[in-house]
């Protein structure tokens, strides 16, 4: 917490700490009880207030609305609490201190609220703690109990807060410079499997909860490696050192699923069981590439909107949507990042990375989205359209973190052939201008930096690809540094690209959709200017017949296999529970599933590009 910008003055240090008492009191009804004592409330009555939402997912989550009861006491009187806003709370005033009480509702599988049941607890600060308004700038002290009970008797606490008075398993008391570090320090409490590894001669610890057999000595190993390669980037040289003391790996395994926050000295994650790697086989799986990849990610943001913040979060307001138009940067290039430093730490090859690289570029390419978004605008209205897509948003919006991770890519090899700075440069200079002094990077601040390094005019570059909706030239750009990008047709619904896919594959139809199957065939996604958009079908549809037969996944995809292109298919479908009739003429499936091949015969210059930008 050295380069917190936090920084408290000389009078913050005097005043006496906020105080929170954390408490797994009822797992079965998944309560917590949290209580946040004032020693010296003010006079016109203390108001607290809970934050709307958490650093790291820009969505106004109302986290208040699992504050199940609420009441406040001044030593042993009880004290009035009024309610002022659906997230405040203002106590009567009184002489001595004053605490809040509230029994929180905590049953959140997610990396952004909370949870408890008799297996496990977790809390994500800003969910779980109010402010002490007006005193918000104070050390806290966070006091986690242990549950007389039996169901917590092997629990474990993993945390990086700062403990004061402990006991061997982790409960007791914690200290925060103030409230900005005790909402970024997330708490994990079950019967925990731990590892630890070095890097950057710094302690790195892996917690893992649920039920997994997972090869966790292997994971260290590897995150070793990857951690040193982020390490050394930001140092600048090999073998350099982080800026912070510990850091440690929260990670939920569940039988499917796949997220993370990132915090400045830790990160919480959630996978799936089987990104976890197995002792048996020495191959990284596609699976456990996955969860390196996302380690990666939320390790990178420890430098990347953790200290190298945007001007817009310098400081956060919680209590509202906070506008940038950024989010590419801090998202956009931690994802350019997060798989490039698993290949540069040698932990999977340029042939497993151009895989990720293929797949990204495929993933973009049917995005039609991508063509009346900007990833700037994507950025500012991510509160309300990234983090709230329905169904028209792959024809609505792009996602700054994929188009932002290929422009940093572009950028990237733009810098490695037109000058002598490289994006990595870039990262560095942001480092030590922002990252190291707490100042944040104001709107247009990467683009002046990068115009700085590199002595290139960029304003072209970032009105079309950044602010604008121009299509990314990446073949002729990834051409500089020896690459070939391919294109081909789908194969199945589920090809993802990535690969060249199977040679003798015969020319396939597509409908423009997206479908699950349940008891009947759903249309979830309509793609724009797909040949099921012009013949009029909707997202919800359910699709009963297909030319005459009763419809199934199976069948669909047996149609776009055998039919041919501009033969028309008739659909019966039930909009809502209405049937209707569509006559479908069939396209041919887009060349938009890509793939990267290593050019053997590129310019020589071309090559040492390549080599350069692997070895970092
Ligand atoms: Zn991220």
């Amino acid at each position: 917490m050295s380069v917190s910008p936090g920084s408290h003055t000389a009078a913050s240090e005097i005043a006496p700490a906020i105080r929170y008492v954390l408490a797994a009191t009822d797992p079965h009804a998944h309560l917590f009880e949290v209580t946040c004592t004032v020693a010296d409330p003010d006079p016109g009555g203390q108001v607290f207030r809970l934050p709307a939402w958490t650093p790291g997912s820009y969505l106004v989550r109302e986290f208040a609305r699992h504050f199940v009861t609420v009441r406040a006491h001044g030593g042993d009187t009880p004290l009035q609490v009024e309610k002022i806003a659906k997230d405040t709370w203002r106590v009567a005033a009184c002489d001595g201190p004053v605490s809040l009480v509230a029994a929180v509702y905590a049953f959140d599988l997610s990396v952004r609220a909370a949870y408890l049941d008799a297996s496990r607890g977790f809390v994500n600060g800003a969910s779980m703690f109010v402010t002490a308004s007006g005193k918000e700038e104070r050390p806290c002290e966070l006091d986690i109990r242990a549950s007389a009970d039996g169901f917590a008797k092997d629990w474990q606490v993993a945390t990086t807060m700062t403990p004061v008075d402990t006991n061997d398993r982790g409960f007791g008391l914690y200290r925060a410079a103030d409230y900005d570090e005790l909402i970024d320090h997330p708490v994990e409490m079950a019967a925990l499997d731990c590892v630890t590894f070095e890097a950057g001669g710094t302690r790195h610890e892996i917690a893992v909860t649920g039920r997994h057999d997972g090869d966790l000595s292997r994971l260290a190993r590897d995150l070793g490696r990857i951690c040193q390669a982020h390490i050394d980037l930001f140092g600048g040289q090999p073998a350099s050192r982080p800026p912070f003391q510990r850091y440690l790996f929260q990670i939920l395994v569940l039988g499917d699923a796949y997220g993370g926050l990132e915090h400045r000295t830790s990160t919480s994650l959630v996978c799936k069981r089987d990104n976890l790697p197995d002792e048996a086989s020495g191959s990284v799986s596609d699976d456990y590439r996955t969860l390196l990849g996302l380690a990666s990610h939320e390790y990178f943001h420890a430098w990347n909107v953790k200290r190298i913040k945007p001007a817009a979060f310098t400081p956060y307001d919680l209590s509202r949507e906070n506008y940038t138009r950024q989010l590419w940067a801090f998202e956009g290039i931690t994802s350019y990042y997060d798989d490039l430093l698993v290949l540069r730490s040698g932990v999977i090859d340029i042939e497993s990375y151009l895989e990720l690289l293929g797949r990204s570029i495929s993933a973009l390419q049917r995005n039609p989205g991508a063509a009346v978004q900007s990833i700037a605008e994507s950025s500012f209205d991510a509160w309300i359209k990234y983090y709230r897509q329905d169904e028209n948003a792959p024809n609505a919006i792009v996602s700054y973190y994929l188009k932002g991770s290929l422009v940093a890519l572009m950028l990237d090899l733009k810098l490695r052939s037109e000058s002598t700075a490289t994006l990595d440069d870039i990262m560095r200079a942001l480092w030590e201008r922002y990252g190291k002094t707490g100042v944040g990077v104001p709107e247009d601040g990467v683009q002046a930096i990068a115009e700085e390094l590199s002595q290139l005019p960029l304003d072209d570059f970032f009105q079309r690809y950044v602010h604008g909706t121009d299509p990314l030239p990446l073949e002729a750009m990834l051409a500089r540094i020896g690459l070939r990008l391919r294109y081909r047709q789908a194969q199945t619904d589920n090809d993802k690209g990535g690969s060249a896919g199977k040679t003798s594959s015969p020319e396939r139809c597509w409908f423009g959709v997206t479908t699950t199957e349940g008891s009947d065939l759903k249309v979830r996604h309509v793609y724009a200017g797909g040949p099921a958009m012009k013949a009029g079908l909707a997202s919800g549809d359910s699709v009963i017949a297909i030319d005459g037969l009763r419809a199934t996944s199976a069948l669909l995809q047996s149609v776009l296999q055998k039919r041919k292109p501009r033969e028309a298919v008739r659909l019966h479908v039930f909009r809502r529970d209405e049937l209707h009739v569509f006559d479908v003429p069939l396209e041919s499936a887009p060349l938009d599933r890509c793939w990267l091949e290593i050019d053997e015969d590129a310019a020589a210059e071309a090559r040492v590009r390549r080599d350069a930008w692997v070895a970092g």
